[in-house]
Formats: structure tokens, C-alpha cells, sequence
């Protein structure tokens, strides 16, 4: 923690050293040559973190930085105990399928994750799901796919389609029986999770539900992967922080997922929300964790759902959740995001596109990537989990 303060105010510097050491800290004061002295808080500042309001407001105090992360089960660089940086190694997620294939997210490979909305029926549900299946047996990507589709669904308005509930979750592990592919679904109420966590293979926590902190731990106690979804008015901080309530609990096998932000552009112009790219790379050097992007709810458009999941891929993300329909008949009847869900056939395109990508351009890439690793000194690799 650093405390940043006008000269001339030695009663708040006494005062400040003695909360330090009640705290457990030493303070050590840095003289400026202008108007500011800087005062360092030496030692572990959680406890101390809980006063850094009141610290503000003290006479002279100018400005109050903690610097350490509060996320520290999740965070890139920590501290080795004396004093040193250490870069951690990066998380792979692993969720395996009846198939008996794993889907390794963050071990180099892109992971997509594909289907509906929402489960509306249980032969709309098989027939996309099968069609992916088929779809990824000839890309040969079937190690490489997990299915999704939103049994819960969290709507603006009460009386909307909100899902079938426990029944779709049924729909969904008879369909994961029948394919083989391993599903992911959004939970939204904190007291479901545990029964759900012997059914579904990953959960998902939508943007709405992004900071319901009761949630977050439930899954974090689950013993299954989560994606967790950016939430839409959340920071890159507040999004950190929310996972490390998942990771708080003992569970790291989280992957965040970017899936656009509102601005002062959504809704009255050509988006619902706005993808924010820079945060995919700001998330994978601030982390531990994979990174995922969500170009369907980032375009709100079908028109833009291949360009938007195309533009993230410079920004190497580890997977993509993206929402298909498997048939043009049937979007007059689809209860949920209708507008955005991309016709399956385009959607194989984009996958290849995706794996030319992969094959051609993102090595290069990576190389750039690795030379900014290398600028900010993470060459000594901690082992992490
Ligand atoms: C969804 O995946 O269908 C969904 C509701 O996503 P989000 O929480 O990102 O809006
Ligand atoms: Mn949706």
C-alpha cells in the first residue's frame, strides 16, 4: 500500500505508523522534492486494507493506493513470501465428456463452445447437438467441443421465456448421453448448485449474475469448472475479484469469459453491447486463469457474430462460447436471443476460419505476445497448481 500525502502534516504521519503497526506494518517515509511525500506500507496488508477509507480521509492524505492484488489465488504475479515476484504458470480447465475426451481449455488449443440459447424442446436440443457433433467429427474438433445451452435463464422481464428449469437440465443429460459431448449451462440460484454439480460438466455465471457473491462461492464449492462471464457494468478489477470468490473456496478451475460491456453506444445504435478486446489480454496478464470470448452477446447480431469471434482471435483467447440455431425455420420459434444466433452451416465456416487462424497466424502472434512475457521479466515460472 502506498500513501500518498501533502507535506507538512506530521500528526497524520504519526497517527498512520501507529494504525500501520497495529496492522501488523511498518511504514517507511519517502520524501518528494515538490508538495508530496509518499509514505510505503511494508508487510501483508489485508488487515490493514479494511481502513483504507478512513486513512483517505485523514488531513493531508492525498490519495491511498493498494498495491498488492486482492485476488491473490488467481492472480499472474505474486509474491514469494520475501519480498520477490513471482510469475505463476497458467491454468489449463479440463472437462471431459462421456466420450471419454478431454477438453483442455488454455493448453494451446481453441475450445468451442457451441449451441442454443436456451433448451427449448428436447428435439431442437439433439438435433443441434448432434449437428455440432457431426460438425466437429469432420473438422476433427470433437476433443476440441462443448456443447451450451441455458436451461435457467435470467431475462429482463418476469414475463418472458425463463426456461425449462430442472426439466431442461434432464434434456441436457439425455443429450449428453446420446452425443457423447460434455455440456456447459448458467446457474443462477445459489441453492440449485449443489444438486446441479452432479449433472452438468462446467457451469456458467451469466453477466447479471456476475457478482452475486453467494452464488460465486456456492460454485466455487462445487468440484466443477465455471466459466465465469464478465459482468456488462463490471471493470476488469471487479471481474478479477469476483472470481477469486470461486478461487477463495479452493476451486481454480475457472475460466472468464468476456462477452462485451454496455457503453453509452448500446441499445440506440448497431449493438447491444460492446466487445472490449484489451481486456482479453489484461486478463491473461493479470492471471492465472484461461480466457474466453463471447462474440454473441458482444454482437447482439448474427450479421457480426463471425466477424466478432474473428476480431478476438488476435488477442489469442483460449476458447469461444458462441450461440447457434440449427435450422433458418426455426428462429420465428426461438424464445431467447434469436436475433444473434448464428446459423449453424456459417458457423462451421467460421470454425474453419478459426483453425487457419490457428494454424497460420497465431503462432506469430504468440511470438509477439511472448516477447511482452519476457519485457516484464516472467521468466521465473513458479509452480503453480
Ligand atoms: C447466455 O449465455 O445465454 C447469457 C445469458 O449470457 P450473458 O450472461 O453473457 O448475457
Ligand atoms: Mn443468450
Amino acid at each position: 500500500m502506498i500513501i500518498e500525502m501533502e507535506k507538512g502534516h506530521p500528526i497524520t504521519v504519526e497517527a498512520i505508523g501507529k494504525i500501520a503497526a497495529r496492522h501488523g506494518n511498518t511504514l517507511e517515509v519517502i520524501e518528494g522534492s515538490e508538495v508530496y511525500d509518499t509514505l510505503h506500507v511494508i508487510g501483508d496488508v489485508r488487515s490493514l486494507a479494511s481502513q483504507a477509507d478512513y486513512l483517505a480521509n485523514l488531513a493531508g492524505v492525498e490519495r491511498v493506493w493498494r498495491i498488492s492484488s486482492s485476488y491473490k489465488n488467481i492472480a499472474r504475479v505474486v509474491g514469494d513470501g520475501r519480498r520477490k515476484a513471482v510469475h505463476r504458470q497458467r491454468r489449463v480447465v479440463e472437462v471431459r465428456g462421456p466420450d471419454g475426451l478431454m477438453r483442455r481449455i488454455g493448453a494451446g488449443k481453441h475450445i468451442f463452445l457451441a449451441g442454443p440459447d436456451s433448451v427449448q424442446t428436447e428435439e431442437q436440443t439433439l438435433t443441434q447437438a448432434r449437428m455440432l457433433a457431426a460438425m466437429a467429427d469432420r473438422l476433427k474438433i470433437r476433443d476440441r467441443l462443448i456443447f451450451r445451452a441455458g436451461a435457467f435463464k435470467p431475462r429482463t422481464r418476469p414475463t418472458d421465456f425463463r426456461g425449462l428449469g430442472l426439466e431442461g437440465i434432464a434434456i441436457l443429460d439425455r443429450v449428453r448421453q446420446e452425443t457423447g459431448i460434455p455440456y456447459i449451462t448458467e446457474v443462477m440460484d445459489h441453492t440449485l448448485v449443489e444438486q446441479l454439480a452432479g449433472q452438468v460438466d462446467m457451469f456458467q455465471i451469466g453477466t447479471r449474475n456476475a457478482q452475486d457473491f453467494a452464488l460465486l462461492e456456492k460454485v466455487g464449492n462445487s468440484g466443477r469448472p465455471v466459466m465465469l462471464k464478465r459482468g456488462f457494468g463490471n471493470d476488469a478489477e471487479e471481474w478479477f475479484n469476483a472470481a477469486e470468490y470461486i478461487a477463495n473456496q479452493g476451486n481454480l478451475d475457472i475460466v472468464l469469459c468476456e462477452r462485451g460491456v454496455k457503453t453509452m453506444f448500446a441499445r440506440n445504435g448497431y449493438n447491444r453491447f460492446t466487445p472490449d478486446f484489451n481486456v482479453l489480454r489484461h486478463a491473461k496478464e493479470k492471471t492465472i486463469l484461461p480466457v474466453a470470448f463471447d462474440p454473441s452477446h458482444a454482437a447482439g447480431d448474427d450479421r457480426l457474430v463471425a466477424e466478432n469471434l474473428l476480431a478476438s482471435l488476435a488477442f489469442l483467447p483460449d476458447a469461444s462460447i458462441t450461440e447457434v440455431l440449427h435450422a433458418e425455420s426455426f428462429r420465428v420459434e426461438q424464445m431467447c436471443d434469436a436475433r444473434q444466433a448464428l446459423l449453424i452451416e456459417l458457423y462451421e465456416k467460421t470454425v474453419e476460419a478459426v483453425l487457419a487462424f490457428e494454424a497460420g497466424v497465431a503462432p506469430l502472434l504468440q511470438q509477439v505476445e511472448d516477447h511482452f512475457e519476457l519485457r516484464r521479466g516472467a521468466t521465473q515460472e513458479a509452480g503453480a497448481r
